[in-house]
């Protein structure tokens, strides 16, 4: 066994519904602009008869656990909701063909890609990277993964409040990529491998929450998922 200088990172790992054992996370990939209503209201409509679904990620520290209290986040004045279903890989995958996606899928949870909205939109306007945007600590809020190995979700309402009002509504129907054609196409970047998390994209209605504000989310049969927003960091 290899000795280290110090600890090495603990292991970034989610709960899974009726299992003792967590589900230890490899990677987090998230899906750009994947409900037409967003991709408008952010003011780069998508044509998917031209473009390809695009992507970001995030580094594994970056998991926050539903439930919890993170803080409000160093830089931003403007941090923002993002409720997205979440898919879990539970199986390697490379140029997996849409119609075989469903053989690599270990479960789904509801999750939040919470954001550094200001710092995003300056950085996509200048062409640079969306790390300090996107790749903020505690910002991959996920909820227990739900064991649905080779379920393929094609609809279900999903939702969010913040303090009880609603601000997010649509249904699962309206991915522009959906879960089968999400795995084909980034497949053919990666090496998809258990542990996974593929965030598939926020609806419509995305903003901004402040100190004390609590989040809570959900997807028609998957769960839910929240968060309380701490004091700044
Ligand atoms: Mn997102």
């Amino acid at each position: 066994m290899p000795t280290y200088l110090f600890p090495p990172p603990p292991v970034a790992a989610v709960p899974v519904r009726g299992h003792a054992e967590l589900f230890p996370i490899n990677r987090l990939f998230f899906v750009g602009r994947n409900y037409h209503a967003h991709a408008v209201e952010m003011g780069k409509p998508v044509d998917k008869s031209v473009e390809r679904p695009f992507y970001f990620t995030k580094a594994p520290q970056t998991l926050a656990l539903s439930g919890t209290t993170t803080p409000y986040p160093s830089e931003t004045a403007n941090y923002h909701f993002e409720m997205e279903l979440v898919m879990a890989i539970g199986k390697p995958g490379f140029r997996v063909k849409a119609e075989d996606a469903h053989e690599i899928i270990y479960g789904y949870a509801a999750g939040l890609d919470m954001t550094r909205r200001d710092l995003q939109l300056v950085a996509r306007d200048k062409g640079r990277p969306w790390d300090l945007g996107k790749d903020v600590e505690h910002s991959s809020v996920c909820s227990e993964i739900v064991p649905m190995p080779g379920v393929v979700i094609e609809r279900g309402a999903i939702e969010l409040s913040v303090n009880g009002a609603v601000k997010q509504k649509s249904d699962v129907d309206k991915l522009i990529w959906n879960i089968r054609e999400i795995i084909a196409d980034l497949s053919l970047f990666y090496h998809l491998q258990p542990g996974d998390l593929i965030y598939t994209g926020t609806p419509e209605g995305v903003g901004a929450v402040l100190p004390g504000d609590k989040i809570t989310g959900s997807v028609d049969g998957v769960g839910e998922v929240a968060l309380t927003v701490g004091a700044k960091a």
